[in-house]
């Protein structure tokens, strides 16, 4: 625990404009997909509202009736809700459909870019949509058109749709996705088969599921309860699972590696309601309050989450240390975004617009505020400079995670490591400049405990800086629209480290 300071020193300006406001995406992608089922397009809206947490940019439906007919397809700009109309989903048939939830990891956030992508090849046609970022996306890329490939889009996504349509014919499909590297949980659809596929490392989670003879594959199993489909299992990584009229059946087609899931999922990016690895995410946060207890216990009044992402790490801490929970901040579930250019009084009308903190619950007392994770700081400041301003005696900020020092290149969109805020200021100087009267972070070790998993089976480079994957150190999210023609080829001495292909204890099939 750190030494309270003197509440005198707090900055008392309004900090930056909150994060909703700086055109700036919020969550990573989701995908679902269904084989089988009459309402497959309902299914797969539906779908996709429980996966709307991981991308807010675009949504996306393609559907097929039977192998000789196009697809169907519709997708726009902004929220499940507004992208689709009832007409649009009748517009839909079919028994088998894909759909997309975006927020951009690489490429624009433009209606180009929205997924499911569709392609003519002449074995038919093929769609897929695709959570994660390949590392080798420009070199892929580069391959690709010397091959003859002339693309439509500025994501990496596409790359997997080419390498799909140009197998040669005696070749497998599938084979053909070995060349990827990188994070993918995608699903594809064929003219008569729907296949899920999860890269070796596991990066994202994918999951398969049935409800009334038909099979379901989503991004995350809070999308199962609500449709009432039945979880089967999880999509293992480096599997890929092919459900067409024959049954389902698995392929191993990828080299082994070191199972790395992002741990940040069960920080900050799945539902809570989802299970992951068997593990249900909001025993794991209430765990992460716990531990986070254990290691920065403070003497306070009350315990208030910044919602909705420090709920449950609140929770635990709260009970761990037998200080009562308040949910003294109260958020605006209906903003959206906003494109009102901020002048100074908008700026600070936005300020407030998210939350609203109920000032007599803290007025007097002294609170232990607790988020998921700082990155750039904006979200833990305005939120300390709330409470001063109700009147909060003490404020101690804690937070569920260790602090953010790297970059992501498996899917999450962070700022450039040198806006993190970890990476600019020593831990006093980070809580002088939060205005806290303390602040603690969770350490790894701890963070892994929540989790009841093995350290080993997951990907901490955000945290630790240690990759499972060697990647483009001059990687951006737009790498394939500033490429000007040049691939940026990986460090010579950053070999793939993935084993002989094989495949691992394959789980019984369906
Ligand atoms: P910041 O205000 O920049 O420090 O961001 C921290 C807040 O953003 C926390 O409340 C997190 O819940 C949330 N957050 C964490 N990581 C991300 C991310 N990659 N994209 C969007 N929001 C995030």
């Amino acid at each position: 625990m750190q030494t309270p300071r003197e509440p005198s020193a707090v900055p008392r300006t309004n900090p930056a404009p909150p994060r909703f406001l700086k055109n700036h995406p919020t969550h990573e992608c989701g995908v679902f997909a269904v084989f089988g089922h009459p309402d497959a397009a309902i299914l797969t809206y539906y779908g996709l509202f429980a996966l709307q947490h991981r991308g807010q940019e675009s949504a996306g439906i393609v559907t097929a009736k039977q192998s000789d007919t196009p697809f169907a397809s519709h997708k726009g700009m902004g929220l499940v809700a507004q992208v689709f109309g009832m007409g649009d989903l009748e517009r839909l048939k079919g028994t088998r459909a894909i759909g997309h939830v975006r927020y951009s990891t690489t490429g624009s956030s433009n209606l180009k870019n929205a997924q499911p992508f569709v392609v003519d090849t002449s074995r038919g046609q093929i769609a897929i949509a695709h959570n994660g970022n390949l590392v080798n996306a420009a070199q892929l890329r580069v391959e690709l058109e010397a091959e003859g490939s002339i693309f439509q889009t500025t994501v990496d996504s596409e790359i997997a749709l080419h390498l799909l349509a140009k197998v040669p014919d005696a070749g497998s499909p599938l084979a053909a996705l070995r060349r990827m590297e990188g994070a993918f949980s995608m699903v594809i659809m064929g003219e008569n088969e729907i296949i899920g596929v999860r890269d070796p490392f596991g990066f994202r989670p994918l999951a398969l599921g049935r409800l009334d003879g038909a099979y379901v594959i989503s991004s995350e199993t809070c999308a199962f309860d609500l449709i009432h489909a039945e979880f089967i299992r999880e999509i293992e990584p480096g599997e890929v699972v092919i459900i067409d009229e024959h049954g389902i059946r698995s392929e191993w087609p990828f080299r082994r590696a070191k199972k790395a899931f992002c741990i940040f999922e069960y920080v900050y990016f799945a539902r809570p309601d989802s299970n992951i690895d068997g593990t249900n995410v909001k025993e794991v946060r209430v765990q992460m309050g716990r531990e986070l207890a254990r290691q920065h216990p403070v003497e306070a009044d009350i315990v208030v989450p910044v919602p909705d992402s420090g709920i449950y790490a609140a929770l635990g801490y709260s009970e761990e240390l037998g200080i009562p929970f308040d949910l003294a901040f109260v958020r605006n579930h209906y903003i959206g975004r906003t494109f009102i250019q901020p002048t100074q009084l908008i700026r600070d009308f936005n300020v407030r617009v998210k939350l609203n903190l109920i000032g007599e619950a803290v007025r007097g007392k002294r609170v232990v505020v607790i988020d998921d994770s700082i990155v750039r700081g904006t979200t833990a400041r305005t939120r300390v400079v709330n409470l001063r301003e109700a009147g909060a005696k003490e404020v101690h900020l804690r937070i569920s995670c260790p602090p953010h020092k790297h970059a992501c290149f498996y899917g999450i969109d962070f700022p450039d490591p040198e806006k993190l805020l970890a990476n600019q200021m020593t831990r006093e100087q980070i809580c002088e400049y939060l205005g806290a009267d303390s602040l603690g972070y969770l350490d790894v070790d701890a963070m892994v405990r929540a989790t009841r998993r093995e350290k080993n089976g997951f990907c901490m480079a955000c945290f630790t800086g240690d990759y499972p994957l060697p990647y483009d150190a001059a990687f951006d999210k737009y790498v394939m629209e500033n490429r000007r023609g040049k691939a940026r080829l990986l460090p010579a001495t950053q070999q793939p480290s993935l084993l002989p292909a094989a495949p691992p204890e394959a789980p019984p099939n369906v």
